[in-house]
């Protein structure tokens, strides 16, 4: 063990759905800690401006970026083949890419059900999978699977992604029970309401925002700041007897009434 618990340097990490939001934010926290990153996402022009942002950062030879999607078993493969092949092993792997959809239950299509289950909870399994059969065999790993508040709570109108996001606190778990053995730690993080483009409309509605602002313990939304220090412990050796836990990151929403 080297004497900064925290130190990631010369340690590959891929982050999913990294190249806006809060997978962008996770990825800089992790390269700050000497992490070489593996940006992520589909959208190539996001993810070129992203990488090139990273660059100028952290230097050229510490960022990479792959664009595939999380949802599709044989481009998953092919991209997690690609990044070990020309940037090396995958040490530490963030399942966060992920979407919302907000429609009454009595209203929403199969299709939505099964667009949010895919990209949620299915894309962490299918990435997971992958990646872990090189950690498997090198007997080193951590995989942080990017959960929610809606992982415990539920809300109206978020039937798909509460129950994806309650499912991947179980596929923490289950990952846990079959790899932890092996040398792999296999946690989640759940983030509480965070000030993001895509919570943005949930910030402009006073309503709503009051309601926030009164139901969180610590009186404020989170930000993405909030979410890299105990993204870089789940990552690094300070954490190496953690394992399949859940830590929520929301201010104190989940333990207070
Ligand atoms: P965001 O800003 O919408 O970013 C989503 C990222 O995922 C983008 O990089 C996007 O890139 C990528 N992505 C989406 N679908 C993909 C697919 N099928 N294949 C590959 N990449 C895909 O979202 P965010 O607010 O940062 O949320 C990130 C994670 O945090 C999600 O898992 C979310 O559920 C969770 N979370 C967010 C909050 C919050 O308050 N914002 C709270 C709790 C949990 P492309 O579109 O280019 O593919």
């Amino acid at each position: 063990m080297g004497s900064n618990l925290f130190d990631l340097t010369g340690r590959i990490a891929l982050v999913t759905g990294s190249s806006r939001g809060i997978g962008k934010q996770l990825a800089a926290g992790l390269a700050d800690a000497g992490a070489t990153i593996v940006l992520h996402g589909r959208n190539a022009e996001t993810l070129a401006a992203t990488a090139a942002e990273f660059a100028q950062r952290f230097g050229q030879a510490r960022i990479f970026s792959y664009a595939f999607d999380v949802t599709d078993a044989a481009a998953v493969a092919g991209g997690i083949a690609a990044i070990e092949a020309e940037v090396g092993p995958i040490r530490i792997l963030v399942n966060n890419a992920g979407i919302q959809h907000r429609v009454p239950l009595l209203e929403l299509d199969v299709a939505d059900w099964q667009r949010v289950l895919d990209t949620n909870l299915t894309s962490a399994f299918l990435v997971g999978r992958e990646a872990a059969r090189g950690m498997l065999e090198r007997g080193a790993g951590k995989i942080i699977n990017i959960c929610s508040v809606q992982t415990d709570l539920a809300r109206p109108t978020i039937a798909a992604y509460t129950a994806a996001k309650g499912g991947l606190r179980n596929l923490t778990r289950a990952m846990t029970a079959e790899w932890a053995g092996a040398g792999l730690q296999i946690n989640g993080i759940a983030p509480g309401y965070i000030h993001t483009e895509m919570t943005q409309n949930l910030v402009d509605d006073k309503k709503f925002n009051s309601w926030i602002l009164g139901r969180t313990p610590a009186g404020r939304w989170g930000t993405v700041a909030d979410l890299a220090g105990p993204a870089v412990w789940l990552a690094s050796d300070g954490s190496d007897y953690v394992n399949g836990q859940t830590i929520f990151i929301d201010g104190g929403m989940t333990v207070v009434v």
